[in-house]
């Protein structure tokens, strides 16, 4: 069965979270409400959230986005660059 990820419409949820994942049949009629606590949800579609980039990304340039560069120099470990 695929694995789905579904996020509140809008709001929050205590119960799931707001956001959680649903292994599903392919059969099964598209899910709109949480199962727990009945709020409006839409399917998150994952290629959203990480798009294609059309070059690979420098340290130089992740790090100007805001990110956390970390540099792995041996198993489990990982140095700031
Ligand atoms: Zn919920």
């Amino acid at each position: 069965m695929p694995l789905y990820e579904y996020e509140l419409c809008e709001g929050t949820c205590t119960i799931c979270g707001g956001r959680f994942t649903l292994r599903r049949p392919l059969t099964a009629p598209p899910l709109e409400k949480c199962p727990l606590c009945k709020k409006p949800v839409r399917r998150v579609i994952s290629s959203f959230n990480t798009p294609r980039l059309t070059k690979p990304l420098s340290v130089s340039e992740a790090k100007s986005a805001g990110f956390t560069v970390l540099k792995r120099v041996s198993k489990g470990e990982y140095e700031r660059l």
